[in-house]
């Protein structure tokens, strides 16, 4: 027998529509203090939504068609993100960090048909446009007044299409598992992969991301975006602010300690969200200026693991750190180490060894280990095998690539490509990417566990451990510091560190010290421009 319940589908027009409804006088301000602020409310993005939803219309883009953006975080951004899924199109969000011959492939794959831009990005766009055939229109996102001189052809202003439309929109409905946004991994293994979100998983991973022991949005948060809105969605916080009504912040470009404080201040910003490298350019400024935070109370961090040293910062600071997991296919929240009642009590030691795991897997996320010829292992906190996640917002394949569709799903299950563990209360800590992890004469290595480790070395600012080429174990660690400005880490002291908690095989074979480590271009430590910069440097040492 079926329930009789309104079978309304789960729309993101639904999103704005709430905020704009019953939180309409909430703000989205975008921008820096620097370079002026812009802001206005929940009711105009949705009014300016729609007006860009017809002008869509206007310019013959149908459900389904893919339409790209270049953009920083902003209101036009966003503004993109209801506009464009609104309608029942497909909002594409390119990463402009990629390698030019990887946003060519991705516009192309994608087939997107109009492409939306930052006048930044102006120049990129001229360069590749003849290699984009498909590319019907190129919008840039800024006024008539402020109209680059370009060679795209078939440029178009954002706000004078705006401005040609009335805001008599009703919002369509169809069916909720229609596709609404796409995002392509960044590729740093083989060629990107398109993840293609539906309306569904959309609102519902919203409703999840929003929950109080999850990351506790409400619309009594100011919440400052600084992932990009590149990046998975931004994490799909202009989703669950919405869903919440609460004001939003989104950054632009200026992301340095300095200026992300200063814009925290201004607006009171009480929560954020940004990868680990952001954090530290944010605590060194604290730490070096002597300021504290006014507003701020918590800050959900992911992409790559969180050291214990960056949460015992923030706790000096009085900021909540969450450490949450996920990936592009994951849209992106998979798991989030949520304290339950018992843990929360434990004397501070005790609570740490649960803080820097990945946490448990979110209301809808199933996690489970396979072993190496894919069986299940145990949950018991130290067999570690590849984990693999299944829920309604977990991809169930790439767009358009069957190969790697094939090569990503397992028996109804997505294989993350992470190597973890799994204990009995379902705790998950990734022990690393399974191509990051150090293989030492049939022994494996986390480069993380050792990473951490050193993090909490007062001289270390930022650190990679690498597997590097040895002639006797295959592989063995290789550690690389960044010093904190003015300090000289020694490497026996790092090694002394490392030896409290390691045993002496699995300790680094050597310490460099240099001034920058690289990072990809969502923000993490590129490994493999390390391994490739540094991969022969034990063979070259002997
Ligand atoms: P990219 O390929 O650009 O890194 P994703 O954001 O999709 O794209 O990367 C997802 C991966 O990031 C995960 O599979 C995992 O390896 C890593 N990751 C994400 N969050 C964490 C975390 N909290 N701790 C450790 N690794 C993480």
């Amino acid at each position: 027998m079926r329930g009789l319940m309104m079978d309304r589908p789960l729309l993101i027009s639904s999103l704005i529509r709430y905020a704009a409804e019953y939180r309409g006088a909430a703000e989205i301000v975008s921008g820096s203090p620097e370079d002026g602020l812009h802001r206005y409310t929940y009711r105009d993005l949705e009014t300016r939504s729609k007006r860009l939803g017809k002008a869509l219309e206007r310019l013959g883009v149908r459900i389904g068609d893919r339409i790209a953006t270049l953009a920083w975080n902003g209101y036009r951004h966003v503004e993109l993100y209801y506009g464009v899924s609104g309608i029942g199109a497909v909002c594409h969000t390119i990463n402009p960090r990629l390698f030019q011959d990887q946003i060519r492939y991705i516009v192309n794959h994608a087939a997107d048909r109009v492409l939306f831009l930052d006048p930044g990005f102006v120049p990129l766009a001229e360069e590749l446009a003849p290699h984009f055939p498909k590319v019907e229109h190129y919008v840039v996102m800024t006024e008539s007044a402020k109209m680059p001189r370009t060679r795209l052809e078939n440029a178009l202003c954002y706000e004078d299409l705006l401005a040609a439309e009335s805001a008599d929109y009703e919002w369509p409905e169809f069916d909720e598992n229609t596709a609404s946004s796409l995002c392509y991994t960044s590729g740093t293994t083989g060629r990107p992969k398109g993840v293609l979100y539906s309306h569904r998983s959309t609102v519902l991973h919203a409703m999840a991301e929003s929950m109080r022991d999850t990351l506790d949005y409400s619309m009594h948060d100011v919440i400052c975006l600084i992932a990009p809105m590149f990046h998975a969605n931004g994490w799909a916080c202009p989703y669950a602010a919405a869903l919440v009504g609460a004001k939003l912040v989104l950054p632009g470009q200026q992301l340095d300690g300095a200026s992300l404080h200063e814009l925290f201040e201004a607006e009171q910003v009480t929560f954020s969200l940004a990868v680990p490298t952001v954090w530290l350019g944010m605590l060194d400024y604290l730490r070096k200026s002597g300021k504290r935070f006014t507003s701020l109370k918590r800050t959900a961090i992911g992409g790559t693991a969180v050291p214990l040293a960056m949460m015992k910062a923030f706790d000096e600071y009085g900021v909540n750190v969450i450490h949450a997991w996920g990936m592009t296919e994951t849209s992106p929240l998979g798991t989030v180490c949520s304290l339950p009642p018992g843990v929360a009590a434990l004397p501070a030691d005790e609570r740490d060894k649960y803080r820097v795991k990945q946490g448990h897997g979110i209301w809808g996320v199933d996690l489970k280990l396979a072993g190496p010829d894919g069986g299940e292992l145990p949950r018991d906190g130290k067999s570690s095998g590849e984990l693999l996640v299944r829920g309604p917002w977990v991809a169930a394949g790439y767009f358009n690539d069957e190969e790697a569709t094939a090569a990503a799903l397992a028996d109804g299950w997505f294989r993350t490509g992470d190597v973890s563990t799994l204990d009995e209360d379902g705790f998950m800590t990734i022990v690393d990417r399974s191509k990051d992890v150090i293989k030492s004469g049939g022994e494996w290595i986390s480069s993380i566990d050792l990473e951490n480790a050193v993090m909490a070395h007062p001289d270390v600012q930022e650190a990679a451990v690498i597997g590097v080429r040895h002639a006797k174990w295959d592989e063995r660690p290789l550690l690389i510091v960044v010093a904190k400005e003015g300090r000289r880490p020694d490497k026996q002291q790092l090694l002394g560190l490392l030896a409290q908690k390691f045993a002496k095989w699995q300790l680094p074979d050597d310490v460099l010290v240099v001034a920058e480590l690289p990072h990809t271009a969502t923000g993490k430590v590129n490994k493999l421009a390390l391994r490739d910069r540094y991969g022969d440097h034990l063979l070259r040492t002997a």
